[in-house]
């Protein structure tokens, strides 16, 4: 039986450019594969969560398919990661929070510039979209906060090994200095 941390991952309301960072830690990542085995997780296309040591959540929640991931992740990962400034504080999704949603579908789908057959979608398989985006600990508990738009390759890696080697979380300066 593999002693590898098991590692889940997902993207909700996201651009998937937090996962791209972990992908800028560059050759580390043959050292980070040694340690840890993925679960789901855009990586291998993995679509169900099965039992995870971490889950790494990246995005907001702005609907109800992601209410229902991160619920699967809150109840499967013994440990919950919030990665990246949509998943810490809604980001850039949450910009749609200072309007209504009526207005947000109005503007997208019936009034915007270029539109064409005005109407609003309302396919069953769409899921539902909340009347506001949510920082993913709005929903449930989350055990460490990793912020940054993206977070850096350094500060993912510095995460990640202490959090395997079970040493407490600690960044340099230069890791955690976002302007
Ligand atoms: Fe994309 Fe930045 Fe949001 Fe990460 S924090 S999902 S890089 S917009």
């Amino acid at each position: 039986m593999s002693d590898k941390i098991k590692v889940a991952t997902t993207s909700l309301a996201g651009c998937f450019g937090c996962h791209m960072s972990i992908l800028d830690i560059d050759e580390r990542l043959l050292e980070l594969i040694k340690l840890v085995e993925f679960e789901r997780s855009p990586i291998n296309d993995i679509k169900t969560i099965e039992k995870a040591d971490v889950g790494i959540i990246e995005g907001g929640v702005a609907n109800t398919d992601n209410v229902e991931t991160l619920k699967a992740f809150r109840a499967n990962c013994t440990t919950l990661v919030s990665f990246g400034a949509c998943a810490v504080t809604g980001g850039i999704p949450a910009m749609r929070n200072q309007f209504s949603l009526k207005d947000c579908l109005e503007e997208s789908y019936i009034d915007g510039v270029g539109v064409e057959n005005p109407h609003i979608p309302d396919d069953p398989e769409i899921p539902l979209l909340l009347n506001k985006v949510h920082p993913i600990h709005e929903v449930v508990k989350v055990d460490h906060f990793l912020p940054g738009c993206p977070p850096s390759a350094d500060t993912i890696w510095t995460f990640l090994t202490e959090l395997i080697e079970g040493k407490p979380i600690s960044f340099p300066y230069t890791q955690i200095h976002y302007d």
